[in-house]
């Protein structure tokens, strides 16, 4: 079997039979779905798009393009001169590429961050999947409810602020944000507070003492810091003895799947969730959207776990 550089499409494809090549020809009416980034060698997201595509024998295909920040203008003029059906967004365009846009969902107007275009109407609309994706992964494979929840997330970036936008949106009573620079925390609790006024909010300092005192106040802990992310497997930001039965702990970081973070909150009996599930749902919510389409989760989940492994 032969690989490709961006994933394994290839390598299925020649490892198929004639009458499935032929199902999965290219056509003058295949269309082009992908995702934009640099670096975007990594990314997961043609294997998990193209085996969902695949598996409902849509006609369209999803690429990986890299496109280097100051190529971003170009690159959305040509998605619009081919008429792509769809493009994911990844670092570090999602902020910038709001700017090359018609129209902003809700929560990528809040956030001013994309990472999911839909053409529509001749104009091209953003969308942020990753919040909703977060708590699809919470709800649906760990049946974790968020009403009335206190919730503490490690991490003021993007990933946290999609994240604590969606729980603040879904009933959490209270969200609670540590980051190591009090200012840009402050900013974050501002954003959620002025787009859901019903929900609490506050800043702490991702300190050890603080991060002790308040992981024994939450029901949930999510480390949204790219802390024990491969190739940093050794690290995590929360010592063991911190976690207890019964918490639950997430982390958005999916490379290693089972995080010293996932590993120390497991030995103390805490429930654990990995990013895996937040990859896969907002990848769904997106496929959703392209193609109006109920995406097969669980043949994008084989697909990401396969791409991991
Ligand atoms: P980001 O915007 O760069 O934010 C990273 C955050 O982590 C910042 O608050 C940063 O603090 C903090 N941080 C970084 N190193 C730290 C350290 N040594 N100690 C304390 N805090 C530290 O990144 P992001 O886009 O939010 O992504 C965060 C993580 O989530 C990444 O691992 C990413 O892969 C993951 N993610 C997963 C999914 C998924 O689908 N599962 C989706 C999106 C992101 P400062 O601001 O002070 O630097």
């Amino acid at each position: 079997m032969r690989e490709d550089k961006r994933g394994n499409q290839i390598a299925e494809l020649r490892g198929s039979t004639t009458s499935e090549l032929s199902s999965w020809d290219i056509t003058a009416r295949t269309r082009v779905l992908g995702v934009i980034g640099y670096p975007i060698g990594h990314s997961l997201s043609p294997s998990m798009h193209n085996a969902a595509l695949r598996y409902l024998g849509l006609d369209y295909r999803y690429f990986a393009f890299e496109v280097r920040p100051e190529s971003l203008g170009q690159a959305l003029a040509g998605m619009r001169a081919f008429e792509f059906a769809g493009l994911n967004v990844t670092i570090p365009h999602k902020t910038k590429v709001v700017e090359y846009l018609d129209e902003l969902g809700w929560e990528a107007r809040v956030l001013g961050a994309v990472n999911t275009i839909c053409p529509q109407d001749g104009k091209l609309v953003g969308h942020n999947t990753d919040g909703k994706g977060f708590v699809r992964a919470l709800r649906e494979d760990a049946g974790v409810e968020l009403r009335g929840k206190t919730i503490l997330v490690l991490g003021t970036g993007g990933a946290a602020r999609a994240v604590l936008l969606q729980l603040a949106r879904e009933g959490a009573s209270l969200v609670t944000v540590a980051g190591r620079v009090r200012e840009k925390a402050s900013n974050v609790i501002q954003l959620i507070q002025k787009a859901c006024p019903t929900c609490t909010a506050r800043a702490v300092e991702l300190a050890p003492a603080t991060l002790q005192k308040e992981i024994k106040k939450c029901d949930i802990l999510v480390n949204a810091t790219p802390i024990g992310m491969c190739p940093n497997e050794g690290s995590s930001l929360v010592p063991c003895e911190y976690f207890r039965q019964g918490l639950v702990a997430c982390d958005l970081v999916y490379n290693p799947r089972r995080t010293l973070f996932l590993q120390h909150a497991g030995s103390r009996g805490a429930i654990v969730i990995d990013g895996t599930g937040m990859l896969i749902y907002q990848g769904a919510i997106a496929f959703e959207l392209w193609t109006g389409k109920a995406p097969p989760i669980e043949i994008m989940r084989e697909a990401v776990i396969q791409g991991l492994a």
